[in-house]
């Protein structure tokens, strides 16, 4: 049944990161975050939609408690270039003031989304806020951004899956891949 709602897509994504990949991936910066927050209770912020599998896994790699929230972005629409402005369509649940944060990105392009959100939320007065991503396309950056954590540095191409969308496709993919040209 999946296998069947997948297949279609699947043919047309040359795979970059498979999902045993991203899934050690996942564990090793879920580690690396525990270490770093002991008994600090953290919020990991999921920036959706991208987010929304990264962020998922990415708490279940923490055995500690931690809290989760969400935070609502859209800047690419329907195309693959990012369009310049970030807007922002759903703001977090709950109050972060002298809370740890660390919002969970799936992907850096220009880092437009992470610099207008650390503008967001840094009046609201978190004890600390830092970011973690699965994917730094580094030669996209037009705003300097500081990333914590980082999966992958990878180049400019446009990538999809395991969260990440074409004009809303692929991102039930389990890995991380690029369309082929037809
Ligand atoms: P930025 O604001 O330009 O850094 O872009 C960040 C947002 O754009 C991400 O949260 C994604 O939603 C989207 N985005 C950037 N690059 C890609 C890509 O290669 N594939 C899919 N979405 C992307
Ligand atoms: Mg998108």
């Amino acid at each position: 049944m999946t296998q069947s709602l997948v297949a279609p897509a699947a043919g047309r994504v040359r795979v970059l990161f498979s999902a045993d990949q991203i899934r050690e991936k996942v564990r090793e910066l879920g580690l690396a975050i525990v270490r770093d927050y002991a008994g600090l209770n953290p919020v990991l912020v999921g920036v959706l939609k991208g987010a929304c599998l990264f962020h998922a896994d990415l708490a279940r790699a923490m055995p500690t408690e931690v809290e989760m929230d969400f935070l609502s972005v859209s800047s690419y629409g329907a195309g693959t270039t990012s369009s310049g402005t970030v807007n922002l369509l759903g703001d977090l649940r709950g109050d972060i003031a002298g809370r740890h944060v660390l919002l969970c990105e799936a992907v850096v392009d220009s880092g437009r989304s992470v610099s207008m959100l650390r503008d967001l939320l840094r009046p609201r007065g978190p004890a600390s806020l830092k970011v973690a991503a699965l994917l730094d396309k580094r030669p996209c950056r037009e705003i300097e951004v500081p990333l914590d954590y980082v999966g992958w540095t990878v180049g400019a191409e446009f990538v999809v899956g395991y969260g990440l969308d074409a004009a809303e496709r692929y991102r039930n993919l389990p890995y991380v891949g690029v369309i082929e040209e037809a």
